[in-house]
Protein backbone atom coordinates (compact mmCIF):
# COMPACT_ATOMS: atom_id res chain seq x y z
CA UNK A 1 0.00 0.00 0.00
CA UNK A 2 1.83 3.46 -1.41
CA UNK A 3 1.35 6.00 2.07
CA UNK A 4 1.90 10.13 1.32
CA UNK A 5 1.43 12.98 3.66
CA UNK A 6 -1.11 16.01 2.99
CA UNK A 7 0.02 18.92 4.89
CA UNK A 8 -3.43 20.41 6.11
CA UNK A 9 -2.39 24.07 4.28
CA UNK A 10 -2.76 21.99 0.88
CA UNK A 11 -6.51 20.25 2.19
CA UNK A 12 -9.03 23.16 0.51
CA UNK A 13 -6.67 23.79 -2.40
CA UNK A 14 -6.88 20.01 -3.02
CA UNK A 15 -10.68 20.02 -2.30
CA UNK A 16 -10.83 22.89 -4.98
CA UNK A 17 -9.21 21.22 -7.79
CA UNK A 18 -10.98 18.03 -7.07
CA UNK A 19 -14.37 19.79 -6.87
CA UNK A 20 -13.93 21.02 -10.77
CA UNK A 21 -14.47 17.07 -11.53
CA UNK A 22 -16.63 16.27 -8.39
CA UNK A 23 -19.63 17.17 -6.71
CA UNK A 24 -18.01 17.74 -3.01
CA UNK A 25 -19.99 15.87 -0.03
CA UNK A 26 -18.41 16.92 3.33
CA UNK A 27 -19.40 16.64 7.05
CA UNK A 28 -19.72 20.42 7.33
CA UNK A 29 -21.17 22.49 10.04
CA UNK A 30 -24.28 24.56 9.62
CA UNK A 31 -25.85 27.90 10.82
CA UNK A 32 -27.78 25.74 13.35
CA UNK A 33 -24.56 24.41 14.52
CA UNK A 34 -25.27 20.93 13.13
CA UNK A 35 -23.06 19.33 11.62
CA UNK A 36 -24.33 16.83 8.65
CA UNK A 37 -22.66 15.16 5.26
CA UNK A 38 -23.49 18.16 2.71
CA UNK A 39 -23.14 18.64 -0.92
CA UNK A 40 -20.40 21.81 -0.83
CA UNK A 41 -21.73 24.27 -3.37
CA UNK A 42 -18.91 27.01 -2.45
CA UNK A 43 -15.45 26.30 -0.78
CA UNK A 44 -14.83 29.74 1.10
CA UNK A 45 -18.21 29.69 2.84
CA UNK A 46 -18.95 25.93 3.87
CA UNK A 47 -17.01 24.98 7.41
CA UNK A 48 -16.00 21.81 6.91
CA UNK A 49 -16.32 20.03 10.56
CA UNK A 50 -13.78 16.80 11.13
CA UNK A 51 -13.92 17.40 14.39
CA UNK A 52 -17.65 16.03 15.32
CA UNK A 53 -19.11 13.00 14.40
CA UNK A 54 -21.45 13.85 11.31
CA UNK A 55 -25.22 13.12 12.90
CA UNK A 56 -26.29 11.52 10.00
CA UNK A 57 -24.81 9.38 7.89
CA UNK A 58 -23.83 8.77 3.88
CA UNK A 59 -27.50 6.73 3.39
CA UNK A 60 -29.59 9.42 2.58
CA UNK A 61 -27.12 10.04 -0.78
CA UNK A 62 -27.29 6.92 -2.08
CA UNK A 63 -30.61 5.46 -1.18
CA UNK A 64 -32.74 8.95 -0.55
CA UNK A 65 -35.53 9.28 1.92
CA UNK A 66 -38.10 9.61 -0.83
CA UNK A 67 -37.47 8.89 -4.39
CA UNK A 68 -39.50 9.37 -7.61
CA UNK A 69 -38.97 5.22 -8.94
CA UNK A 70 -41.43 5.99 -12.24
CA UNK A 71 -44.47 7.99 -13.72
CA UNK A 72 -47.12 7.07 -14.38
CA UNK A 73 -50.09 7.92 -17.04
CA UNK A 74 -53.33 6.57 -18.10
CA UNK A 75 -52.86 5.35 -21.63
CA UNK A 76 -55.88 5.79 -23.52
CA UNK A 77 -54.22 4.98 -27.07
CA UNK A 78 -53.03 1.61 -26.46
CA UNK A 79 -53.72 -0.90 -29.32
CA UNK A 80 -56.39 -2.85 -29.05
CA UNK A 81 -58.75 -0.09 -27.99
CA UNK A 82 -57.52 -1.15 -24.13
CA UNK A 83 -57.03 1.15 -21.86
CA UNK A 84 -53.73 0.63 -19.62
CA UNK A 85 -50.94 2.71 -17.57
CA UNK A 86 -47.76 3.60 -18.98
CA UNK A 87 -45.02 3.78 -17.00
CA UNK A 88 -41.74 5.88 -17.40
CA UNK A 89 -38.60 5.08 -15.27
CA UNK A 90 -37.29 8.03 -13.64
CA UNK A 91 -33.46 7.42 -13.02
CA UNK A 92 -31.64 9.55 -10.68
CA UNK A 93 -28.80 11.75 -12.46
CA UNK A 94 -25.42 9.68 -12.21
CA UNK A 95 -22.91 12.33 -10.69
CA UNK A 96 -19.43 11.73 -10.07
CA UNK A 97 -19.51 12.51 -6.47
CA UNK A 98 -16.42 12.42 -4.01
CA UNK A 99 -17.14 11.88 -0.44
CA UNK A 100 -15.02 13.36 1.78
CA UNK A 101 -13.94 13.28 5.33
CA UNK A 102 -16.08 9.89 5.83
CA UNK A 103 -15.98 8.11 9.06
CA UNK A 104 -14.97 4.34 9.26
CA UNK A 105 -18.06 3.12 10.22
CA UNK A 106 -20.20 5.20 7.51
CA UNK A 107 -17.66 3.59 4.83
CA UNK A 108 -18.68 0.36 5.92
CA UNK A 109 -22.33 0.89 6.04
CA UNK A 110 -22.08 2.29 2.22
CA UNK A 111 -20.34 -1.52 1.49
CA UNK A 112 -23.16 -3.05 3.84
CA UNK A 113 -26.08 -1.45 1.06
CA UNK A 114 -23.79 -2.56 -1.62
CA UNK A 115 -24.45 -6.42 -0.34
CA UNK A 116 -28.26 -5.35 -0.05
CA UNK A 117 -28.78 -3.56 -3.33
CA UNK A 118 -26.18 -5.19 -5.68
CA UNK A 119 -26.28 -8.54 -4.23
CA UNK A 120 -29.25 -9.53 -1.77
CA UNK A 121 -32.49 -7.72 -3.94
CA UNK A 122 -30.73 -8.09 -7.47
CA UNK A 123 -28.94 -5.18 -9.05
CA UNK A 124 -31.51 -1.81 -8.12
CA UNK A 125 -30.71 0.98 -10.26
CA UNK A 126 -31.79 3.29 -8.54
CA UNK A 127 -28.81 2.34 -6.13
CA UNK A 128 -26.48 1.55 -8.95
CA UNK A 129 -27.22 5.17 -10.36
CA UNK A 130 -26.15 7.21 -7.11
CA UNK A 131 -23.55 4.54 -6.45
CA UNK A 132 -21.55 4.69 -9.84
CA UNK A 133 -18.52 7.07 -9.57
CA UNK A 134 -18.46 7.78 -5.96
CA UNK A 135 -14.78 8.41 -4.46
CA UNK A 136 -14.50 8.22 -0.90
CA UNK A 137 -11.89 9.59 1.02
CA UNK A 138 -12.08 8.98 4.94
CA UNK A 139 -10.67 9.93 7.57
CA UNK A 140 -9.74 7.57 11.08
CA UNK A 141 -11.09 8.41 14.22
CA UNK A 142 -7.99 9.49 16.46
CA UNK A 143 -10.88 10.52 19.48
CA UNK A 144 -14.34 7.90 19.33
CA UNK A 145 -17.22 9.69 19.84
CA UNK A 146 -18.62 8.95 23.49
CA UNK A 147 -21.15 6.77 21.93
CA UNK A 148 -18.80 4.79 19.76
CA UNK A 149 -18.49 1.01 19.50
CA UNK A 150 -16.60 0.41 15.95
CA UNK A 151 -13.96 -1.47 17.74
CA UNK A 152 -16.56 -4.37 18.94
CA UNK A 153 -18.14 -4.28 14.88
CA UNK A 154 -15.11 -4.42 14.01
CA UNK A 155 -15.84 -1.15 11.54
CA UNK A 156 -13.26 1.17 12.81
CA UNK A 157 -11.67 3.19 14.25
CA UNK A 158 -9.84 2.98 11.23
CA UNK A 159 -10.30 0.89 7.85
CA UNK A 160 -8.04 -1.92 5.85
CA UNK A 161 -9.83 -1.42 3.01
CA UNK A 162 -13.27 0.06 1.41
CA UNK A 163 -12.05 3.74 0.91
CA UNK A 164 -9.88 5.16 -2.00
CA UNK A 165 -7.75 7.13 0.15
CA UNK A 166 -7.61 6.74 4.25
CA UNK A 167 -6.51 10.24 6.33
CA UNK A 168 -5.18 10.21 9.75
CA UNK A 169 -4.51 13.04 11.54
CA UNK A 170 -1.15 13.27 12.77
CA UNK A 171 -0.92 16.72 13.82
CA UNK A 172 0.37 19.49 11.10
CA UNK A 173 -0.41 16.97 8.27
CA UNK A 174 -2.46 14.41 7.41
CA UNK A 175 -0.56 10.54 6.80
CA UNK A 176 -2.77 9.31 3.72
CA UNK A 177 -3.22 5.85 2.13
CA UNK A 178 -4.41 4.65 -0.88
CA UNK A 179 -7.20 1.98 -1.25
CA UNK A 180 -8.58 1.48 -4.46
CA UNK A 181 -7.77 2.97 -8.37
CA UNK A 182 -9.43 5.73 -7.75
CA UNK A 183 -7.88 7.00 -5.22
CA UNK A 184 -4.35 6.75 -6.63
CA UNK A 185 -5.66 8.23 -9.78
CA UNK A 186 -6.02 11.21 -7.65
CA UNK A 187 -2.77 10.99 -5.72
CA UNK A 188 -1.04 10.70 -9.16
CA UNK A 189 -2.91 13.45 -10.55
CA UNK A 190 -2.70 15.80 -7.87
CA UNK A 191 0.96 14.92 -6.98
CA UNK A 192 2.39 18.26 -6.19
CA UNK A 193 0.22 18.51 -2.95
CA UNK A 194 1.32 15.05 -1.72
CA UNK A 195 4.92 13.94 -0.45
CA UNK A 196 6.32 10.60 0.16
CA UNK A 197 5.50 9.35 4.00
CA UNK A 198 8.93 8.72 6.12
CA UNK A 199 9.49 6.59 8.72
CA UNK A 200 8.18 9.57 11.43
CA UNK A 201 5.00 9.70 9.94
CA UNK A 202 4.58 6.17 9.54
CA UNK A 203 5.45 5.68 13.58
CA UNK A 204 2.73 8.65 13.98
CA UNK A 205 0.02 7.18 11.91
CA UNK A 206 0.47 3.62 14.18
CA UNK A 207 0.86 5.28 17.36
CA UNK A 208 -2.97 7.51 16.50
CA UNK A 209 -4.17 4.06 15.76
CA UNK A 210 -3.28 2.13 18.96
CA UNK A 211 -4.06 5.18 21.17
CA UNK A 212 -7.57 5.57 19.50
CA UNK A 213 -8.18 1.81 20.19
CA UNK A 214 -7.94 2.33 23.48
CA UNK A 215 -10.06 5.34 23.82
CA UNK A 216 -13.34 3.89 23.43
CA UNK A 217 -15.83 4.43 26.48
CA UNK A 218 -18.79 1.89 25.98
CA UNK A 219 -17.79 -1.46 26.59
CA UNK A 220 -20.42 -3.41 24.24
CA UNK A 221 -19.85 -7.07 23.89
CA UNK A 222 -21.56 -7.52 20.89
CA UNK A 223 -19.49 -11.38 20.01
CA UNK A 224 -20.92 -12.08 23.53
CA UNK A 225 -24.49 -11.04 21.43
CA UNK A 226 -24.25 -12.85 18.59
CA UNK A 227 -23.00 -16.28 20.18
CA UNK A 228 -26.00 -16.04 22.52
CA UNK A 229 -29.07 -15.45 19.93
CA UNK A 230 -27.24 -18.11 17.46
CA UNK A 231 -27.44 -20.38 20.42
CA UNK A 232 -30.96 -19.80 20.71
CA UNK A 233 -31.11 -17.99 23.37
CA UNK A 234 -33.84 -15.05 23.01
CA UNK A 235 -34.38 -12.69 25.57
CA UNK A 236 -37.95 -12.41 25.66
CA UNK A 237 -38.10 -10.16 28.64
CA UNK A 238 -35.82 -7.97 27.19
CA UNK A 239 -37.93 -7.83 23.50
CA UNK A 240 -41.11 -6.97 25.97
CA UNK A 241 -39.36 -4.58 28.04
CA UNK A 242 -38.11 -2.61 25.04
CA UNK A 243 -41.25 -2.34 23.27
CA UNK A 244 -43.23 -1.24 25.92
CA UNK A 245 -40.68 2.02 25.74
CA UNK A 246 -40.38 2.24 21.69
CA UNK A 247 -42.74 5.31 20.73
CA UNK A 248 -43.02 4.16 17.08
CA UNK A 249 -41.24 6.84 15.87
CA UNK A 250 -38.75 5.07 13.93
CA UNK A 251 -35.95 7.55 14.28
CA UNK A 252 -33.68 4.69 15.28
CA UNK A 253 -34.10 3.38 11.48
CA UNK A 254 -34.21 6.42 9.94
CA UNK A 255 -30.86 7.70 11.86
CA UNK A 256 -29.28 4.28 10.95
CA UNK A 257 -26.89 3.97 8.49
CA UNK A 258 -27.47 0.04 7.52
CA UNK A 259 -31.59 0.20 7.80
CA UNK A 260 -32.73 -0.17 4.59
CA UNK A 261 -36.02 -1.35 4.51
CA UNK A 262 -38.75 0.90 2.47
CA UNK A 263 -42.40 0.81 1.11
CA UNK A 264 -43.71 1.52 -2.86
CA UNK A 265 -46.86 3.56 -2.52
CA UNK A 266 -48.32 5.31 -5.65
CA UNK A 267 -49.01 9.21 -5.45
CA UNK A 268 -51.55 10.56 -8.04
CA UNK A 269 -50.82 14.03 -9.57
CA UNK A 270 -54.04 14.08 -11.65
CA UNK A 271 -57.37 12.08 -12.11
CA UNK A 272 -55.00 9.88 -14.70
CA UNK A 273 -51.27 10.35 -13.59
CA UNK A 274 -48.78 10.31 -11.04
CA UNK A 275 -45.55 9.07 -9.41
CA UNK A 276 -44.51 5.75 -8.00
CA UNK A 277 -42.55 6.96 -5.21
CA UNK A 278 -40.43 4.47 -3.07
CA UNK A 279 -40.12 5.70 0.77
CA UNK A 280 -37.95 4.96 3.79
CA UNK A 281 -40.23 2.41 6.35
CA UNK A 282 -39.50 0.78 9.19
CA UNK A 283 -39.54 -2.59 11.55
CA UNK A 284 -40.65 -0.62 14.55
CA UNK A 285 -43.60 0.69 12.65
CA UNK A 286 -47.17 -0.43 14.13
CA UNK A 287 -48.15 -0.66 10.13
CA UNK A 288 -44.48 -2.32 9.30
CA UNK A 289 -46.44 -6.15 9.40
CA UNK A 290 -49.84 -5.57 9.04
CA UNK A 291 -51.81 -7.37 6.27
CA UNK A 292 -54.82 -7.15 4.40
CA UNK A 293 -58.29 -7.32 6.84
CA UNK A 294 -56.28 -5.43 9.95
CA UNK A 295 -54.13 -8.61 10.62
CA UNK A 296 -50.64 -8.31 12.34
CA UNK A 297 -48.49 -11.37 13.00
CA UNK A 298 -46.37 -9.44 15.05
CA UNK A 299 -47.45 -8.65 18.54
CA UNK A 300 -46.33 -4.75 18.35
CA UNK A 301 -46.78 -4.39 22.59
CA UNK A 302 -44.45 -7.16 23.22
CA UNK A 303 -42.34 -7.99 19.39
CA UNK A 304 -41.99 -4.17 18.08
CA UNK A 305 -37.88 -3.77 18.45
CA UNK A 306 -37.34 -7.85 18.30
CA UNK A 307 -37.04 -8.09 14.28
CA UNK A 308 -35.22 -4.92 14.53
CA UNK A 309 -32.11 -6.80 16.74
CA UNK A 310 -32.52 -9.50 15.62
CA UNK A 311 -32.17 -8.67 11.88
CA UNK A 312 -28.94 -6.81 12.81
CA UNK A 313 -27.14 -9.40 15.09
CA UNK A 314 -28.51 -12.48 13.77
CA UNK A 315 -30.14 -12.60 10.27
CA UNK A 316 -27.31 -10.93 9.42
CA UNK A 317 -24.66 -12.88 10.26
CA UNK A 318 -26.24 -15.80 9.13
CA UNK A 319 -26.87 -13.89 5.30
CA UNK A 320 -23.44 -11.82 4.86
CA UNK A 321 -21.27 -13.14 7.72
CA UNK A 322 -21.05 -9.93 9.52
CA UNK A 323 -23.52 -7.71 11.77
CA UNK A 324 -25.54 -4.78 10.02
CA UNK A 325 -24.98 -2.97 13.26
CA UNK A 326 -21.68 -0.45 12.26
CA UNK A 327 -21.17 0.88 15.93
CA UNK A 328 -21.85 4.39 14.78
CA UNK A 329 -23.70 4.59 18.02
CA UNK A 330 -26.33 7.15 16.38
CA UNK A 331 -29.49 5.02 18.05
CA UNK A 332 -28.05 6.37 21.40
CA UNK A 333 -28.35 9.82 20.66
CA UNK A 334 -32.06 9.22 19.22
CA UNK A 335 -34.53 7.18 21.05
CA UNK A 336 -36.14 9.27 23.46
CA UNK A 337 -37.25 6.19 24.80
CA UNK A 338 -33.50 4.33 25.47
CA UNK A 339 -33.93 1.56 22.97
CA UNK A 340 -31.35 1.49 21.22
CA UNK A 341 -28.48 -0.99 20.28
CA UNK A 342 -25.54 -0.80 23.43
CA UNK A 343 -28.87 -0.69 25.63
CA UNK A 344 -30.17 -4.18 23.65
CA UNK A 345 -26.85 -5.51 24.28
CA UNK A 346 -26.29 -4.74 27.80
CA UNK A 347 -29.89 -5.76 28.84
CA UNK A 348 -29.11 -8.96 26.54
CA UNK A 349 -25.84 -10.14 28.38
CA UNK A 350 -27.14 -9.23 32.07
CA UNK A 351 -30.82 -11.04 31.47
CA UNK A 352 -28.62 -14.44 30.66
CA UNK A 353 -26.46 -14.09 33.43
CA UNK A 354 -29.13 -13.77 35.59
CA UNK A 355 -30.76 -16.80 33.84
CA UNK A 356 -27.92 -18.64 34.29
CA UNK A 357 -27.32 -17.41 38.49
CA UNK A 358 -31.05 -18.02 38.89
CA UNK A 359 -31.37 -14.23 40.00
S1 LIG B 1 -36.09 5.60 18.10
FE1 LIG B 1 -36.76 4.50 19.94
S2 LIG B 1 -38.92 5.08 20.15
FE2 LIG B 1 -38.34 5.59 18.05
S3 LIG B 1 -38.89 3.74 16.87
FE3 LIG B 1 -36.73 3.52 17.44
S4 LIG B 1 -36.81 2.31 19.34
FE4 LIG B 1 -38.89 3.13 19.02
S1 LIG C 1 -27.93 -0.02 15.15
FE1 LIG C 1 -27.37 1.95 16.08
S2 LIG C 1 -25.16 1.78 16.49
FE2 LIG C 1 -25.68 0.14 15.03
S3 LIG C 1 -25.28 1.05 13.00
FE3 LIG C 1 -27.46 1.40 13.45
S4 LIG C 1 -27.53 3.44 14.41
FE4 LIG C 1 -25.37 2.76 14.44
Amino acid sequence: METRILHKDHLVPLLRRLSRNYRLVAPVRNEYGDTLYSVIHDLDSARIDLDQQPQGSLKPFFFPQSEVLCQYALDRNHDGGQTRYAFYPQLPENRPTLYFGVRSCDMMAVMYMDLIFFQSRGQDIYYARHRENAVFITIGCNHPFPNCFCNATRTGPFLEHGYDLQLTDIGEQYFVETGRARGRKIVEAWSWFFSTAGERERRAQFQAALEARGLFSSLVHVDLAIKLLEEGDEPTAVFTELSRRCQDCGGCAFICPTCTCFNIHDQPRTDDSGERVRTWDACTFRGFTRMCGDHNPVDVETQRVRKRFLHKLLHDVRHHGRTSCMGCGRCVGMCFGGVDMIRFITMMCQYEAAQETGE
